[in-house]
């Protein structure tokens, strides 16, 4: 059962939404000692919230978009009533005051969120080894990492310990614990979903977006989720159905029409046992009746930089209101490694900008890059390749930052350009999910969906 037909179940009462919660509580209670994917829960007030919906739908009442689905937030996100930690000790005792737009949205569509997803602290990784709650174990290759940092996200969902999550993504934090967990996840077009209520990373890099085990999880979240909020000055005015979208998808050849470009360039920097999974999709969407062309993108090597230095530097700026007075501790007295190098880099990088040192050399190259990213897209309507370029590593294994960062080098290119890039499973190696990314141009995120409805 897909997550529509689930939904309509519940609409015509074969399942209750207080069934679906309690099957999630069931699964919770067995696994989430051991896979540390949910760092708060309110199981009760998630009963009472399906109980209602199940009333209405009893008494013939109009009831939402996601009735009755069961939602994980990562631990960044503000959800009334829950502690949002972002998995810091700086945070551990502040409790959300006010739910975030995207909240507001899903519980306005009678989504019902169980608890708060484990992270990456401050969602600075790619592992989840660094929360202060303690490592998430990766539920479709146990004992490996399972990706960040929505790691925890990424986790529920593959445990199937809710329907979907929400999870940020500034440099890849959907995308590849998605393909390291063997789920979907996706990053819209910087714009399409409010921020507001999210705690930044990297504020002109972060989107939130939706992780499922299927094509219509992700479709109904961002139905939901995307779209115009006049309380967050980046936001676009998107109207897109990507549910009608999804069920357009028909045929033998759904893709005829579509260029899909390749490029030689990702490859170059991912390992061969990943590049023949990708490969055998590549051929899949060909089937599927879409041209394949390989286009070139020559900046591959200064993404990462560029990536990082941006990150620093408005990071350190974003954790300056972490001093101590309001949420606690002082953030740099209670962080972890990662969190600490960053704000000292972003400090320094910061005193260093009156020459224009360093940021401003990164906010050339990012534009760049993102001249690149658009020239490369100019007359194709997707790029695919792999997600992450390795797999993930056995969790206890210890990496230097540089090997942490490597992770990245594919998905941070989405967020410099702003453009929206999703991952779909594409296979395993010797069990191992390996995720495809799917990009498009700014805006063109119905395309993505189109191209993963037709693959899954
Ligand atoms: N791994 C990247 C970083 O550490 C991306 C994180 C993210 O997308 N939140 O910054």
């Amino acid at each position: 059962m897909n997550i529509l037909e689930k939904l309509n179940s519940i609409k015509s009462q074969e399942l209750t939404a207080k069934e679906n919660v309690e099957n999630y509580i069931k699964v919770i209670e067995e696994k989430n000692e051991e896979i540390n994917a949910f760092i708060d829960l309110n199981k009760e007030q998630a009963i009472a919230k399906a109980e209602e919906i199940d009333n209405k739908i009893a008494n013939g009442e109009e009831v939402g978009n996601l009735a009755g689905l069961v939602f994980g937030i990562k631990a960044n996100i503000n959800v009334e009533d829950f502690t949002i930690s972002a998995a810091s000790k700086t945070l551990e005792d502040y409790i959300g005051s006010y739910d975030a737009t995207v909240v507001k949205r899903i519980k306005a569509e009678d989504g019902i969120i169980i608890g708060i997803n484990n992270m990456d602290e401050f969602a600075a990784g790619s592992s989840c080894e660094t929360s202060y709650y303690g490592k998430v174990d990766n539920p479709a290759a146990p004992g490996r990492i399972p990706g960040g940092s929505s790691g925890g996200s990424a986790a529920a969902v593959s445990a199937s310990m809710c329907d979907i999550a929400i999870g940020s993504d500034t440099g890849g934090s959907i995308r590849n614990p998605s393909s390291h967990c063997g789920v979907l996840g996706f990053k819209p077009t910087y714009g399409a979903v409010s921020r507001q209520g999210l705690l930044d990373l990297s504020m002109s890099l972060d989107q939130i977006g939706p992780m499922a085990r299927d094509v219509e999880g992700i479709a109904l979240a961002l139905n939901t989720i995307v779209g115009n909020d006049p309380t967050e000055c980046t936001t676009l005015d998107l109207d897109f159905d990507f549910v009608k979208e999804i069920e357009d998808v028909k045929g033998d050849k759904p893709l005829s029409g579509m260029k899909v470009a390749t490029c030689k360039d990702f490859k170059a920097v991912t390992d061969d046992n990943i590049n023949s999974i990708i490969d055998e999709s590549v051929a899949k969407l060909e089937e599927l009746g879409a041209e394949i062309v390989e286009v070139e993108f020559k900046y591959v090597d200064l993404c990462l930089p560029t990536y990082y230095l941006i990150n620093y530097v408005e990071f350190f700026s974003a954790t300056r209101k972490f001093d101590g007075r309001k949420y606690g501790s002082r953030i740099e007295e209670v962080c972890g490694d990662e969190v600490l190098r960053r704000i000292k880099m972003g400090s320094y990088i910061s005193q260093q900008e009156f020459s224009g040192k360093y940021y401003k050399r990164a906010l050339q190259a990012r534009t760049l890059i993102r001249n690149e990213v658009n020239s490369m897209l100019d007359g194709v309507d997707l790029i695919v390749g792999p997600t992450v370029p390795k797999l993930p590593h056995k969790l206890g294994e210890e990496l230097e930052p540089m090997e942490m960062y490597a992770y990245d080098v594919l998905t941070v290119i989405a967020n410099l350009a702003g453009i929206p890039a999703a991952s779909i499973p594409a296979g395993d190696v010797e069990g191992i999910p390996v995720g495809l990314q799917i990009q498009a141009k700014p805006e063109d995120d119905l395309k993505i969906i189109k191209a993963m409805k037709a693959l899954e």
